[in-house]
C-alpha cells in the first residue's frame, strides 16, 4: 500500500541517520567533554540555586520559593538545567548532585533566617532516580538534621512518571518523608501518564498545573478546560493548586476566577540568586510585622 510504503520509506530515511557521522562523532565528543566537566563541577563548586517565588493569588503574600539549579560553567556561563539534568541521570551523577541541592537550599534557607529575614518554604525538585534510591528519606532527614533545619520548611517536587513505577516502594518512601513534616508536591501535573488514582492513593500536599496548559489558559477553551478541572479535583480532594509559568495578567485572572490557591511565572519575577531574594525578603519584613500585629 503505498502509505504504508511511504511510512517505511520514512523510517529507512530517520535510520540512515543513526549511521556515525561526523556530526554525530562531534556531538559525541561534546557530550563527554560536558560529562567530564560535570564530574568536576561538584567539586569546584560550579553549581548555584536560583529561587523563584510562589505566590498566593489571593493576598499576593509569599507562599515558598521554588529552587532551580544552575551551573555556572567556567567559558559557557550560567547553563539551564534542560540541558545538564539529563546527562546527571544518565551518568549516575544525579545523586550526589540532587543531595547537594538539598543540603544548598536548607543551608540557605538557615543563612536567611539567622540574617533575621523570614524565608518562607523552599521546594526542591528530586529526580526520579534520586527519589527512587533505596534510603532516600534516611538521606533527607539526615541533611535537614544537619543544616538545623525544621522539616516544615521544606518541600519536595516530584513528577508522576516516579509514581508510576515502583509503586508501592514510593508510597513507603513518600510516607517516611511526611512523617518527617514535611510537604510533597507533583510538578507538572498533568503532563506525564497521571492517573488521577495517584491523588488517592499518594500521601500528596500540592499538584502543580504545567505550564503548558497555563500559558494557554485564557486563549484556548481547551487549556481552560484542563486547567478548571484540575484546579476543581485538587480544591476537593483537599489538596492546594499552584499554577507554573504565568506570563500575563490575563492567565493570573482565569486562576483566580478558577479558585487556584497560587501561582509562579515571570509576571512576578523570574527565578533569582539568593542576595536577591534577600532583597525581596527584606522589603517584605514591615508588611509581614503589621500583618502580625493586626
Ligand atoms: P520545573 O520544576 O517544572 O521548573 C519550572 C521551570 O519553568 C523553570 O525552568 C523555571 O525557570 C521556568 N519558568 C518559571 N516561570 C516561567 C514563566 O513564566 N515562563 C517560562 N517560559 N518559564 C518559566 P528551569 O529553571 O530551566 O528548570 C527546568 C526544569 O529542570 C525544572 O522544571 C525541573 O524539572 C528541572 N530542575 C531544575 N532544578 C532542578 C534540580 O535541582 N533537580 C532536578 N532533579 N531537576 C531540576
Ligand atoms: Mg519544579
Ligand atoms: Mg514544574
Ligand atoms: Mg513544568
Amino acid at each position: 500500500h503505498a502509505d504504508l510504503a511511504l511510512y517505511q520509506a520514512k523510517s529507512t530515511g530517520r535510520n540512515n541517520s543513526r549511521f556515525f557521522t561526523p556530526e554525530l562523532a562531534l556531538q559525541l565528543s561534546e557530550r563527554l567533554d560536558c560529562e567530564n566537566d560535570l564530574r568536576e563541577a561538584l567539586e569546584r563548586g560550579e553549581f548555584e540555586l536560583f529561587y523563584q517565588p510562589q505566590l498566593f493569588i489571593e493576598s499576593a503574600a509569599l507562599m515558598g520559593l521554588e529552587a532551580l539549579l544552575r551551573w555556572r560553567h567556567p567559558c559557557k556561563g550560567l547553563v539551564a538545567p534542560s540541558v545538564f539534568i539529563p546527562i546527571l541521570e544518565e551518568c549516575g551523577l544525579i545523586e550526589p548532585v540532587g543531595e547537594w541541592v538539598i543540603r544548598a537550599a536548607c543551608r540557605q534557607h538557615r543563612v536567611w533566617q539567622v540574617a533575621g529575614l523570614r524565608p518562607p518554604r523552599v521546594a526542591v525538585n528530586i529526580s526520579g532516580r534520586q527519589f527512587l534510591r533505596a534510603g532516600f528519606a534516611e538521606t533527607v532527614a539526615r541533611i535537614l538534621a544537619e543544616e538545623g533545619l525544621a522539616p516544615a520548611f521544606l518541600e519536595l517536587e516530584i513528577t508522576e512518571t516516579v509514581l508510576a513505577r515502583e509503586t508501592e516502594q514510593c508510597i513507603e518512601t513518600l510516607k517516611s518523608l511526611k512523617g518527617l513534616g514535611l510537604e510533597i508536591a507533583l510538578d507538572d501535573f498533568g503532563t506525564g501518564y497521571s492517573s488521577l488514582n495517584y491523588l488517592k492513593r499518594f500521601p500528596i500536599n500540592t499538584i502543580k498545573l504545567d505550564r503548558s496548559f497555563v500559558s494557554e489558559c485564557n486563549t484556548k477553551s481547551e487549556d481552560a478546560a484542563i486547567c478548571a478541572a484540575i484546579i476543581s479535583l485538587g480544591r476537593t480532594l483537599g489538596l492546594k493548586t499552584i499554577a507554573e509559568g504565568v506570563e500575563q495578567a490575563g492567565q493570573l485572572d482565569f486562576l483566580r476566577n478558577e479558585g487556584c490557591l497560587a501561582y509562579q511565572g515571570f509576571l512576578h519575577s523570574q527565578p533569582m540568586s539568593a542576595p536577591k531574594i534577600a532583597e525581596l525578603l527584606r522589603g517584605r519584613q514591615p508588611v509581614a510585622a503589621v500583618e502580625e500585629c493586626s
